[in-house]
């Protein structure tokens, strides 16, 4: 099958990686070639790391990325399936999906990996909210295993069956959950990493000593602080923007000091700097 993925940020390279791999050809577009080239460049990366540490061959490597198409423009996508991973804007991708929805054949799917926004209302910007579908994959994608899969208020049957197969062929484990902001995985992860940082606003403890207490304490394998930048600050910022207005619930306030990271350009480990500083 031809998959289109739209954006080729961290999410949106690594689900072009995994389609790629389970054999699927993937037409990979995001805003500009240069995203693109980036999206390329991290996968070339994973691969190649994949090759030193005997995991694939040099011809799967190269098999793989022989199936990944930069896709400069949504122009006469002749695919079965879409998968967006652009930004967490709302505005954002229900643009992008009123043109998916003119621009690939009536009959393919269209999947959104949104952290949080209402899958129903991102398939009300179509005219085939029935073959629309959530497809949440995990961060990095290649090695994480679980897929949440989620319905809209119209989607059928046939569409869920297909999701849920393609997810076990890339490897993954789905599950299925509902369509409320946030769905499990981000109800449940978002709010803690948001203590966390209220945590150090608050100055109850360094972004070290919270992120120890964490690991050492509760047995995560990495901090909230950790993860948060992993994430994208950006991303953390939007869905907790989801879940205060979806629910009308203060307990889901975002911390000040998080909206005040984002303004300022440190988004986490993506831009260099977040609660931690990364290098090149
Ligand atoms: P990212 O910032 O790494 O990548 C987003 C990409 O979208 C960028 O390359 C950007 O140029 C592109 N983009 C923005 N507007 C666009 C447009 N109009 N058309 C085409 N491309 C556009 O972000 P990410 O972490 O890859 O997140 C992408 C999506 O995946 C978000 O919806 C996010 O909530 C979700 N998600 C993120 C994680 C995570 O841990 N980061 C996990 C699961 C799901």
């Amino acid at each position: 099958m031809r998959i289109a993925v739209i954006g080729a940020g961290q999410m949106g390279s690594g689900i072009a990686q995994v389609a790629a791999q389970s054999g699927h050809d993937v037409l990979l577009h995001d805003r500009g070639l240069e995203y693109i080239q980036r999206g390329i460049a991290g996968i070339t990366k994973n691969l190649d790391r994949d090759v030193e540490k005997g995991r694939k061959t040099a011809e799967q490597r190269s098999a793989v990325l022989a199936r990944i198409h930069p896709q400069i423009a949504i122009e006469k996508l002749d695919v079965g399936l879409a998968i967006e991973a652009a930004s967490e804007h709302l505005q954002t991708k229900l643009a992008l999906f009123a043109t998916l929805d003119a621009q690939t054949p009536s009959e393919a799917i269209l999947a959104s990996n949104t952290s949080s926004i209402s899958i129903t209302k991102l398939a009300a910007a179509t005219t085939r909210p029935e073959r629309f579908i959530g497809m949440h994959f995990m961060n990095p994608v290649p090695v994480m295993a679980l897929v949440e899969i989620i319905r809209g208020i119209a989607t059928s049957q046939a569409t869920y069956d297909f999701t849920e197969s393609l997810a076990r062929e890339m490897g993954k484990t789905p599950v299925e959950v509902r369509d409320f902001p946030g769905f499990v995985s981000n109800r449940v992860l978002m709010p803690m990493i948001n203590e966390a940082i209220y945590a150090l606003y608050e100055g109850v403890g360094s972004v070290e000593s919270i992120d120890t207490v964490m690991k050492l304490g509760m047995n995560h394998p990495m901090g909230p602080l950790t993860l948060a930048d992993f994430i994208g600050l950006d991303t953390c910022l939007a869905i907790m923007d989801v879940l205060h207005e979806g629910f009308g619930d203060s307990k889901y306030r975002p911390c000040p000091l998080l909206k005040q990271y984002v303004a300022a350009g440190w988004l986490g480990k993506k831009t260099g700097r977040g609660f931690y500083t990364y290098g090149k």
